[in-house]
């Protein structure tokens, strides 16, 4: 089983996807981890994709589409995965619609984890205090929220043709949008 979890920065996404791959014993891929960690390790990657992530923009597809290419090949991802943080431009859909399709796999459920914008800024604000990231100062969160809308919100009509997209509630408790999300997938 293939799930994507879609919703802007501050929506829960990481937070909701850990939750849920343990309970389906799946493994998650996130693409911002995967770059920080990249960074912190000062390779090519990390030293490329920091100068987009400080200020709050996508890193560029023509480095990312090789990074999620790399991660859908890898062995445990073979049966199913949860996708926290791509795709989010539409060639990134586009791969990873392909990857599947090539292997008989599909993307079987979307959640769109759906906050209010006051509500994502008072969240990612908390953070920058009790994390230290990088990019959530005011002026980065201000660019993720308008290039969530510009370039990964669309995504939505990509897929809600398919019938695929579900829309959660995302203000609520951590259990209950838990409980939502497990309704929503089954098993
Ligand atoms: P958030 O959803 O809170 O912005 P992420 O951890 O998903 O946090 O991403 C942090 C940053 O990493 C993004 O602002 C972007 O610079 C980069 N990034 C992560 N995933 C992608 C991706 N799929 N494509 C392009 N850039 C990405």
């Amino acid at each position: 089983m293939f799930v994507l979890l879609l919703g802007a920065p501050g929506s829960g996404k990481g937070t909701q996807g850990k939750i849920l791959a343990e309970r389906l014993g799946l493994p998650k891929i996130t693409t911002g981890d995967i770059l920080r960690a990249a960074v912190k390790d000062d390779t090519p990657l990390g030293r490329e994709a920091k100068k987009y992530m400080d200020d709050g923009k996508l890193v560029p597809d023509s480095v990312i589409l090789s990074l999620i290419q790399a991660e859908l090949a890898k062995p445990d991802a073979k049966e199913g995965a949860i996708f926290d943080g791509f795709p989010r431009t539409a060639p990134q859909a586009e791969l990873v619609d392909s990857t599947l399709r090539e292997r008989g796999q599909r993307l079987n459920h979307i959640l769109l984890l759906d906050v209010p914008e006051e509500e994502l800024i008072r969240r990612m604000t908390a953070r920058a205090t009790a994390e230290g990231r990088s990019d959530d100062t005011p002026e980065a969160i201000r660019t993720r929220l308008q290039v969530y809308q510009r370039d990964t919100a669309p995504l939505v009509a990509h897929y809600a043709q398919r019938g695929i997209v579900h829309r959660v509630p995302g203000s609520g408790t951590v259990d209950a949008i838990a409980t939502e999300i497990n309704r929503i997938v089954g098993r």
